[in-house]
């Protein structure tokens, strides 16, 4: 006996290698349905909320129209939809985070309680968060080891498409909302776009990840993130078509970075926000008028340190940054601003068009060093050393600074060295680096000898 079951979708917005489809599918007719949850889109910024409405569209339209979309807490929209399409199951992909469990499990009590269920089939990771484990149960605190059992554990192939979905249509749906006004330039929506990135980055780029994926003036990486935040693909398509040469296990590599802070998160969820070392939670932060002006220029760009400027600049424009610069920047507000990073970790997770919890407050807590990184306290980026490296030539600083760009190669970097002084318009340093390494390491030094 066939039935009609809701997929509600959330961070899995395609119909390739989906197996909740492919239950729900099985089942027998399914309603479609996504929940624009204020929770959710409270703190998203407008690039986020604009790509995520973008990538609804191309959902709607892969299934003919259909999608059923509804505004509310899903605690009481999703039993709604449930019992307008007599639905006895909703099937989702499993939630992981924080705020998504607690969601899920309130949703499931509500259906239950009018005698229908909520059945998670797959998530959004290759291995489900908390699967992974040392020999004596215990989570991995530390990447490598964390890597090599993710990859002895395995993953399924990605799950065929069901040949025919008999989608329901007909129920009360509201139109995807207006944008909100965006001024980053964002990729294209979709799984579609999703796949045609993913097969453009394999047909070559791919070659160099290995040697170039830490130059920031290269289109070196996928640029896989957002699709990767909302589901329009799935790790599992990327690692599928991996193989064994030095770029592959590279990429391979990051995909594990993304499973090993969301088993970190599922295990310790306070580390969103929270330092992960509790010991670290005591270090001494800036607050205050003089902090938040730093943290004003920091946020604009405005910094006079130019690899640092043009990755926050790079933010506001794109929505999306370089790994490298994350961590550079992220370093400059921590270690050299000596602002906290949870407050860092906001302005990007509001701003970046792949701003997930996971990835972010850990990305943030392993340059902070309250995190997993059993080494941090040594690491204090160099701005000026890390441009230079990584961006020899200076494209990607005049790229996004244009008061540089008549500055010529890899002096852009360093532009109180130019025999006039930096361009006009362009900000002196807001700080002295080595004095404030020096500053840094002496507050690591006193929370070391109080703990
Ligand atoms: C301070 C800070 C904040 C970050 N915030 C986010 C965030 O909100 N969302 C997000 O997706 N990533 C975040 N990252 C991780 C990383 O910077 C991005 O995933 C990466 O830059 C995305 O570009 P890409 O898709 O071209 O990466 P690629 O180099 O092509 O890597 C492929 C995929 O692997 C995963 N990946 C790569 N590096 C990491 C990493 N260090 N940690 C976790 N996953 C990784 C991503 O899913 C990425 O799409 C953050 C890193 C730092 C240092």
């Amino acid at each position: 006996m066939t039935s009609t079951s809701v997929l509600w979708f959330r961070r899995d917005l395609r119909l390739a290698d989906h197996p909740a489809l492919v239950a729900a599918a099985g089942a027998g007719a399914v309603v479609p349905l996504f929940v624009l949850d204020p929770a959710l889109l409270g703190p998203a910024g407008a690039a986020r909320t604009a790509f995520l409405y973008r990538c609804l569209r191309a959902l709607d339209g892969s299934m003919g129209g259909r999608l059923v979309v509804r505004a509310g807490d899903p605690v009481e929209v999703v039993p709604q939809v449930a019992l307008e399409a007599d639905a006895a199951t909703v099937f989702v992909s499993a939630d992981f985070g924080p705020y998504g469990r607690r969601r899920d499990t309130e949703v499931g009590r509500a259906l239950k309680s009018a005698g229908r269920r909520l059945t998670g089939i797959g998530s959004p990771y290759a291995v489900d968060p908390g699967q992974i484990r040392k020999a004596d149960g215990t989570p991995f605190r530390v990447f490598t080891p964390f890597a090599r059992a993710w990859r002895a554990h395995g993953w399924a192939p990605p799950a065929p498409a069901p040949a025919a979905v008999p989608w329901v249509g007909g129920l009360a749906s509201e139109p995807v909302p207006d944008e909100p006004a965006v001024t980053a330039t964002l990729p294209p929506a979709g799984a579609a776009a999703a796949l045609a990135r993913l097969e453009a980055f394999l047909a070559g780029p791919v070659d160099d990840y290995a040697q170039r994926r830490d130059r920031p003036d290269d289109d070196a990486t996928t640029r896989l993130s957002p699709y990767l935040k909302f589901g329009c693909v799935h790790p599992r398509q990327v690692l599928a078509r991996l193989g064994r040469t030095e770029a592959h296990e590279k990429l391979r590599s990051e995909l594990a970075w993304r499973e090993f802070y969301a088993d970190v998160l599922w295990h310790q969820p306070e580390s969103a926000r929270e330092a992960l070392q509790p010991a670290m939670a005591a270090m001494e932060v800036d607050t205050g008028p003089a902090a938040d002006e730093r943290f004003r220029a920091w946020t604009e760009g405005r910094t006079g340190f130019p690899f640092v400027d043009a990755g926050m600049r790079q933010l506001l424009g794109e929505a999306w940054v370089h790994n490298r610069v994350r961590m550079v920047v992220a370093s400059f507000l921590v270690k050299d601003l000596h602002i906290d990073w949870a407050r860092g970790a906001r302005w990007f997770l509001r701003n970046l068009v792949d701003g997930d919890t996971a990835s972010n407050s850990h990305g943030w807590q392993w340059v902070a060093g309250t995190g997993t990184d059993p080494a941090p306290y040594f690491r204090i980026f160099n701005p000026v050393t890390q441009g230079k490296e990584h961006d020899p030539e200076g494209d990607y600083v005049r790229r996004w600074v244009p008061e540089l760009a008549g500055v010529a190669g890899g002096a852009v970097h360093e532009p109180w060295k130019l025999p006039g002084g930096p361009p006009a318009g362009y900000p002196g340093r807001i700080v002295d680096h080595a004095a404030e390494r020096a500053e840094a390491l002496r507050r690591y030094g006193a929370l070391k000898s109080e703990g």
